[in-house]
C-alpha cells in the first residue's frame, strides 16, 4: 500500500479511519456471502496467478488464500507490479531506494512466516509504485507474456479506491476477458470507504473465504513482517502506513473475492 493520507478514484475517498471492522463483522450481509468452493475453483492443474500492485497487497488481501492453495498444493506465481517506493515521501528512513530492497525483502519474509515461500514463484515488473494508472498499456503488454492458457488470475478490486489498485484490477480483468481466463479481485480498500451494503460494491459477485484460527494467526503474524509499514516515521512525523483499524479490517475471518 502507498501512504493512507488521502487517495480516492471517483467517490471511492480514502481518508481518515474509515469503516471499522467491527462494523463489517455486525453486518449480516458479510456472514451470508456464498463461500468460495476453492478445489472446485482452483482446480488440478491450474497456476494460480497472483497481481499486487504493492509488496503487501498479496498478504494482506490474500494471506488465507495463498496458505490455502499451498495446502492444496497448487503451482502460485506473484507478480509484483511495483516494490511500493514511493510509500514513505520526503522520509530519511526509508528512501525509495532503501524500500526498493526493503518492501520486497519484506514480502519473502511473510511468505516464509506463512511457511509457504517454497511453493510460490515471486516475478517483480519494476514499475513506480504511484503510477501505473499511468503506465496500464505496459503493464497490459508485461503480463501478457507471463500468462498461460492454464492460470487462473487474482487480483485488486478494479474499484478498490486507490489509483494503483484500481489500475491493475483494471488491467488484469480486461487480459482475463481478452484470453478467457477466469479472474478474481479481492477487496483491500474497498474495506476502509465502503460500508456495510455499499452499493458501490457488486455483492452479487463476491465470495468469501473463510479462514480457519491458524490461519489468521498466521496471516496476522505475516502481516508484521511489513516492518517499513508499521512503523511511525521518525524523519517525517508520518504515523504508520497501515494504522491498527487498516490491520483490523484485513484481519476479519473472511478474505473477500469478486469474480466476473
Ligand atoms: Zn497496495
Amino acid at each position: 500500500m502507498q501512504v493512507i493520507t488521502e487517495h480516492w478514484v471517483g467517490d471511492r475517498l480514502i481518508e481518515g479511519a474509515g469503516t471499522a471492522h467491527q462494523d463489517w463483522l455486525n453486518w449480516s450481509g458479510l456472514h451470508q456471502l456464498k463461500p468460495l468452493d476453492l478445489s472446485m475453483r482452483f482446480p488440478v492443474g491450474k497456476r494460480v496467478v497472483v497481481i499486487a500492485p504493492h509488496p503487501d497487497d498479496e498478504i494482506l488481501g490474500c494471506a488465507g488464500l495463498l496458505q490455502q492453495l499451498a495446502d492444496l498444493k497448487r503451482e502460485i506465481i506473484l507478480v509484483a507490479v511495483s516494490n511500493g517506493t514511493q510509500s514513505h515521501p520526503d522520509s530519511l528512513m526509508y528512501t525509495p531506494e532503501q524500500l526498493n530492497t526493503i518492501r520486497p525483502a519484506e514480502t519473502q519474509q511473510a511468505l516464509e512466516t506463512l511457511g509457504i515461500s517454497h511453493r510460490v514463484k515471486r516475478i517483480a515488473l519494476n514499475f513506480m509504485d504511484g503510477e501505473i494508472s499511468r503506465q496500464k498499456h505496459q503493464l497490459q503488454q508485461a503480463l501478457t507474456t507471463l500468462l498461460s492458457p492454464d492460470d487462473i488470475l487474482v487480483s485488486t478490486f478494479d474499484q478498490d479506491g486507490h489509483p494503483d489498485h484500481e489500475a491493475t484490477g483494471q488491467v488484469v480483468q480486461q487480459l482475463a476477458n481478452d484470453t478467457h481466463l477466469i479472474c478474481y479481485q479481492v477487496l483491500i480498500w474497498a474495506w476502509h470507504w465502503a460500508s456495510p451494503n455499499d452499493q458501490r460494491i457488486p455483492w452479487h459477485k463476491t465470495l468469501k473465504l473463510p479462514l480457519s484460527a491458524q490461519q489468521l494467526h498466521n496471516k496476522h503474524k505475516a502481516i508484521g513482517c511489513f516492518k517499513s509499514q508499521l512503523e511511525v516515521d521518525h524523519s517525517t512525523a508520518q504515523p504508520p502506513v497501515l494504522s491498527k483499524q487498516t490491520i483490523q479490517r484485513m484481519l476479519m475471518p473472511y478474505e473477500v473475492y469478486l469474480c466476473g
